[in-house]
């Protein structure tokens, strides 16, 4: 009771210079009122219990919440599991195209890829090619690409087309002094390739108008193929039928992170899209998330930081790696997708910020997609430099611990001839294999 005489005086605007004595004694409120804190909250301890109880029990439910409920069984496994005798048969069989984007001076590596796909698949199926380039032609690519077609065999369609300006280079709405600006600063912080307009307009060409290309639109199915690839099995079943006999409308290789420096508000303008549109949450979607650990309300302060939705959880950055896909181009021109790709477009990201199809294209699938339409190629060796997929199948062991693309990184893959799902693979020691760990969140929704 003594103390109440310390009541803080209302602050005068000439304040004087307190002498060491009554500094002290102008500290003691403070003192004072934090004992009386720490004696309510004696009292009232079970109170407070109870709450700190209560927060941390909906911490648990929430994380628990982002747990994905793996099914009863593998509703997605391989086509086939090792060599077939590949069905000779060089007028296909799918309405499907093996799609090539490319500049002139990809010339060496397009050849190289093209190789690849023609020996380890293609000769024996025999679908067209259609090769895109925002410019003319050289000669030089249409020769050497040519011949290295027909010299892996299997007679092959081939075109060589432009793309209309109308799908390439800034829409009108964008400020492109703004945009450059942007560029540069990305560029400044090391955001590869951001600092290349080209980029952009390729970026958010392959995320959009590439299905809307009049050389494509009377094909379903596509497989892209980069200049600087390479896939270390063969092939031996048709994956366009597989795919259309297995409802499937989109399928990968590899699953990583993306860095999110690249994508800053990506996400969180996709998740108020979901918000708006009522897109219901799937479990592929759950499986590209992170739950918040911060207890109710605060989780919901932080929605401003990166790569959150407006309830404070996290995209924990996995998508799928866009330079290989095969999927059903109608997908990608359905309502649904157009919707969303407008959406972003508008927004102008793949110039403020360096959008890539990558996460564009995963990010959909997760939205617009049941997951069980969603396949994994897991036999499919494949290399992307810096990284590159094996294809070995998990042990019952690791099944059963989640591990369901088993960790390759430094193991002796040779060892495990038996493990293997492909057909002749030569997975190649030298290339840093991908770290399963977006893999296994993403396997989790289908097996
Ligand atoms: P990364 O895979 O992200 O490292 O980038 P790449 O350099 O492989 O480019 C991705 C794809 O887009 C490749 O097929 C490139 O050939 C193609 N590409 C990139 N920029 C351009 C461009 O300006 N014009 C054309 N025609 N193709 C491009
Ligand atoms: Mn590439």
């Amino acid at each position: 009771m003594a103390h109440r005489r310390f009541r803080p005086a209302s602050p005068s605007p000439s304040l004087p210079v307190l002498q060491p004595a009554e500094h002290a004694r102008a500290m003691r409120p403070a003192t004072y009122r934090t004992r009386r804190l720490v004696r309510t909250a004696a009292r009232n301890w079970r109170l407070l219990a109870i709450g700190a109880v209560l927060l941390l029990l909906e911490v648990v439910f929430h994380v628990r919440s982002f747990a994905v409920v793996r099914p009863a069984t593998n509703l997605d496994p391989p086509f086939h599991i090792g060599c077939q005798e590949p069905i000779l048969n060089t007028s296909s069989r799918a309405n499907a195209a093996l799609v090539m984007l490319a500049r002139n001076s990809d010339v060496d590596g397009a050849v190289d890829s093209i190789r690849s796909v023609q020996e380890q698949f293609n000769q024996h199926f025999g679908y067209p090619w259609v090769f895109l380039n925002d410019k003319e032609w050289s000669r030089e690519f249409k020769t050497r690409v040519g011949k290295a077609i027909s010299d892996g065999g299997g007679a092959s369609d081939i075109t060589f087309e432009t793309i209309p300006p109308g799908m390439w280079g800034y829409p009108n709405w964008i400020d492109q002094d703004e945009a450059r600006k942007s560029m540069a600063s990305m560029e400044r912080r090391k955001i590869s390739y951001a600092g290349k307009e080209s980029y952009h307009h390729m970026c958010r060409f392959n995320s959009g108008f590439f299905f809307d290309h009049p050389a494509l639109l009377n094909y379903k199915w596509y497989w892209r193929v980069e200049p600087d690839i390479e896939f270390t099995c063969a092939v031996t079943y048709d994956p366009f039928v597989e795919m259309e006999r297995n409802d499937k409308r989109y399928g990968y290789t590899i699953a990583l992170w993306e860095l999110g420096k690249t994508v800053p508000s990506l996400f969180r303008k996709l998740a108020d899209y979901k918000m708006r549109r009522r897109i219901p949450t799937t479990s592929l979607w759950t499986a590209m998330m992170d739950p918040s650990y911060l207890p109710w309300p605060i989780r919901r302060l932080i929605w401003w930081v990166r790569n959150r939705d407006p309830y404070g959880d996290l995209w924990n950055m996995c998508h799928f790696w866009s330079n290989f896909e095969i999927a059903d181009m109608e997908f990608f021109r359905s309502a649904e997708y157009r919707d969303f790709f407008r959406f972003l477009d508008e927004d102008g990201g793949f110039y403020y910020e360096r959008w890539g199809d990558a996460p564009v294209h995963s990010l959909a699938a997760a939205l617009l997609l049941r997951p069980d339409q969603v396949h994994h190629f897991a036999d499919f060796g494949y290399v992307h430099r810096p990284f590159q997929y094996c294809t070995h199948a998990p042990t019952d062991d690791e099944l059963r611990r989640g591990e369901l693309v088993p960790d390759l990184r430094g193991r002796d893959v040779s060892a495990w001839p038996e493990r293997e799902l492909g057909c002749n693979c030569h997975c190649d020691p030298r290339i840093e294999t991908v770290a399963p760990a977006c893999f296994n969140r993403i396997r989790s929704t289908v097996m």
